[in-house]
């Protein structure tokens, strides 16, 4: 019998209601509340779940759907746990689900409970499909990625107690497989990297003294300039494999709108010089393309100063400072003392890697033709996140992760613009399109051989 795929949306939307009526607020998280839920269902279809988590609120749900061993296995991989939410500004209460004008309402509906629904569903279909897998399908739906940093409890603490549940050839989970507009034109993201985070304080040093009397040694005044300089200046051009592989398919997919040019003249460094201080200015896109063709360091705090008429002899400023693939805190800093001043302290407060896998493999192949198996005009282009996420955790065990999620957005929504925002959803048509892509991808995936 064929799959009704309108039952299937259905139960899609129930399981995500069901997991965004548990508040998994982090902070605490609670996570195991979302775990037990996953459980439940996965047991009552003859699953053998573990929950695991370094404390018992914090659970970790894996389950595995068995090959055959010829090939390794494939990791589908989301976090429960979901940011604040302020109640008094949402259209419809966080924490209800309700539904209405054809989404699903809810804290975590886009970030990404419904990406926790949606691998939850392709795993239900392939076992009762009774699909003869030749690699396993593991399943972890993982508690604090908003929060937890390299001692969370999620990922990063699976990965250090219980690598061997985790290990496979690749792993999918979010920022990516969603539509956006490129200039007017649709084009479907598959994210194959993302930027590291050297985030930081640089500190200017200067001579104490009575405000009274101004003199031309005030660390505030070094301070000011040096931060001036730096956001007249920027960090250099770049041109990581993975972005050149965007401007490319990019600059096909944007061929006849007027983004097409520019996509072109990204590709050198005075050609982006150019874009940038020409027709990307103010452009919607220039944060997003900037960021892909350069390390950034974005003041984010200033700190000087305890009484009014007292020049102080130091004055701070907090960098979040995100690195290219390619870069570490050490090149990074080379690239950015040169420019912020050789002069200041420098203190790196958090350092994680930038990550890269390549667009040219198989899997990846397999994501644009389901994508365009779906949707006949979908154009399919790989691209670098500017944020991080729990992929860091995962590549040091030899995983590299694909950011797909599967969905079809209306043409007016803007997925990454649901992250944390106020009147967060998920809309239903574009969920049930997603988990058929998704299914079409795994079972492809693992039951062809190579
Ligand atoms: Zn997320």
């Amino acid at each position: 019998m064929p799959i009704n795929w309108e039952a299937v949306t259905a139960e899609t939307v129930q399981h995500l209601q069901a997991l965004l009526r548990l508040d998994t607020t982090n902070p605490p998280g609670n996570e195991t509340l979302a775990a037990d839920y996953l459980a439940g269902v996965l047991r009552a279809e003859g699953f053998d779940p573990v929950i695991l988590g370094a404390t018992p609120s914090r659970g970790n749900l894996i389950a595995r759907l068995k090959g055959d061993g010829s090939a390794p296995p494939l990791l589908l991989y989301s976090h429960t746990d979901v940011v604040p939410a302020e109640a008094d500004r949402w259209t419809h209460p966080p924490f209800a689900a309700e539904i209405a004008d054809g989404y699903v309402w809810g804290r975590g509906a886009a970030d990404m409970k419904d990406t926790v629904a949606e691998q939850l569903m392709v795993l239900l279909l392939l076992k009762r499909e009774g699909v003869p897998l030749k690699r396993d399908v593991i399943f972890a739906a993982t508690a604090d990625e908003e929060v937890g940093g390299r001692d969370g409890y999620g990922v990063a603490w699976l990965a250090r107690q219980h690598p061997d549940l985790l290990r496979a050839e690749f792993g999918l989970s979010e920022v990516g497989g969603y539509n956006m507009d490129l200039g007017g034109q649709s084009v479907y993201m598959i994210q194959v990297a993302e930027k590291g985070a050297c985030w930081l304080k640089a500190r200017a040093r200067g001579r104490p003294g009575h405000g009274s009397l101004p003199h031309d040694d005030n660390a505030v005044a070094h301070l000011v300039r040096a931060v001036n300089g730096l956001l007249a200046q920027g960090l250099p051009y770049h041109l990581p494999e993975a972005t050149a592989a965007f401007l490319a398919a990019a600059a096909r997919a944007a061929e006849h709108t007027p983004l097409g040019p520019i996509f072109q003249m990204l590709q050198t460094p005075a050609g982006a010089a150019r874009a940038f201080a020409g027709p990307l200015l103010g452009h919607p896109l220039q944060p997003f393309l900037y960021a892909m063709l350069h390390n950034t360091a974005t003041p984010t705090g200033l700190a000087a100063g305890y009484k009014t008429n007292v020049i102080p002899s130091s004055a701070e400023v907090t960098l979040d400072g995100r690195m290219l693939p390619g870069f570490d805190a050490e090149r990074f800093l080379a690239e950015l003392k040169p420019v912020l001043g050789e002069q200041l302290e420098y203190e790196i407060l958090l350092e994680t890697p930038p990550l890269e896998v390549s667009s040219d493999t198989p899997l990846f192949d397999l994501m644009a033709a389901s994508l365009k198996a779906h949707d006949a005009d979908a154009l399919v282009v790989p691209y670098v996140m500017a944020a991080a996420t729990d992929a860091k955790y995962l590549a040091p065990l030899g995983v590299p992760t694909y950011g797909f999620a599967p969905m079809q957005l209306p043409p007016d929504m803007r997925l990454m613009e649901m992250f944390h925002a106020h009147d967060e959803r998920a809309p239903i048509a574009g969920l049930g399109w997603g988990v058929r892509v998704l299914y079409d991808v795994v079972r492809r995936y693992c039951t062809e051989t190579a």
